[in-house]
């Protein structure tokens, strides 16, 4: 089989009520589109029948490839295995749900003939997320953009295009904690970004509670800062600093013959320095619980079934 020119990548989580849509868009979209395309739908072990819908597409219509999770890995090494498993010249990550326009890719390809190697989508509006959702966003990439060396763009998702010698170098990156849209920016090569109206979800509702939020906000921030631990030093000499103050009050005090009974003040440095030992603590093991993953060099996926692949891989990659 010839290289296609696109491959488009899908993650797929408990979606069975926006396949049927995603499919007439897709396939509205393939039509438009007259390059060569393939489709690689990730099931990222959903527990509904959504993989049941996916293997009958995949025999209606041929360019669908359909990979499938043993188990549910996660969106971010869904999104991983789809691009390790692509073929074209440009790769387009989007969601199932329909919130990343299909009709954006057109842009975005235009863009990549132009010489681009990375196009972004980047939102313009979001329609139909809560406003806590919309707030904590905002913030996390604040402070995302603050903490890390790189630039990474603000306001953009998963949904974007890459070239083909960004997809390879992406292969390259195997980190266990996957925070993707910061490898990509991490990657460097030419990037630019489409600005798009980010529509409401069409069917079903959001694969992310706020459980997964915060794992993903702390898996973004600590695979690409050690910011965090360093504030421990700071914290430290700060904390010493007024310590060495304030026993010089004391002692002061004391040669004054002004003490009183210091029980209060015991109890709240105590108290406040037991807690930013254990806040300190608590950081430190992130990163050492990140390292030990990382050792244990377990595969990022497991693969069950491969629907519409010609040669059957043997093993997931690490
Ligand atoms: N997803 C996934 N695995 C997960 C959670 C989500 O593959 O464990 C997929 C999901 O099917 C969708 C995309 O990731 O295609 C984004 O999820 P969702 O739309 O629920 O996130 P939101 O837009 O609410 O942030
Ligand atoms: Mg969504």
């Amino acid at each position: 089989m010839p290289r296609p020119e696109l491959s488009l990548v899908i993650p797929i989580y408990n979606e069975e009520e926006v396949l049927p849509r995603l499919d007439a868009r897709l396939r509205a979209l393939l039509d438009v589109l007259k390059v060569s395309t393939e489709v690689v739908f990730v099931d990222d072990g959903s527990k509904d029948r959504s993989l049941e819908l996916l293997r009958r597409m995949a025999t209606r219509e041929g360019r669908y490839r359909v990979l499938s999770f043993s188990r549910n890995f996660g969106h971010q090494r869904a999104i991983t295995c789809g691009m390790d498993a692509t073929r074209g010249k440009a790769v387009v990550v989007m969601d199932a749900d329909l919130q990343d326009p299909p009709e954006v890719i057109l842009e975005m390809m235009a863009k990549w003939r132009l010489g681009f190697d990375v196009v972004y989508g980047r939102r313009r509006s979001r329609d139909g997320e809560t406003w806590f959702k919309l707030i904590t966003a905002k913030l996390f990439y604040k402070v995302f953009a603050a903490l890390i060396p790189i630039e990474v763009p603000l306001d953009t998702g998963d949904f974007r295009l890459m070239s083909r010698r960004v997809v390879l170098t992406m292969r390259e990156l195997r980190e266990t904690h996957r925070f993707v849209r910061g490898l990509v920016a991490w990657v460097g090569f030419k990037q630019t970004a489409v600005e798009y109206d980010r529509a409401a979800r069409a069917a079903g509702e959001t694969k992310y509670p706020l459980r997964k939020m915060i794992a993903f906000a702390i898996d973004g921030i600590a695979s690409f800062s050690i910011l965090p631990l360093r504030t421990a030093t700071y914290l430290g000499l700060v904390v010493g600093f007024s310590s060495v103050v304030y026993g010089m009050v004391a002692i002061i005090s004391h040669l004054a013959g002004i003490t009183v009974p210091g029980w209060t003040t015991t109890v709240v440095l105590v108290s406040f320095l037991f807690s930013v030992q254990l806040v300190m603590t608590g950081v430190l093991g992130e990163y050492i619980g990140r390292i030990y993953e990382q050792l244990k060099g377990r595969p990022l996926y497991i693969v069950a079934e491969r629907i519409n692949f010609k040669r059957p891989r043997r093993k997931a990659k690490t």
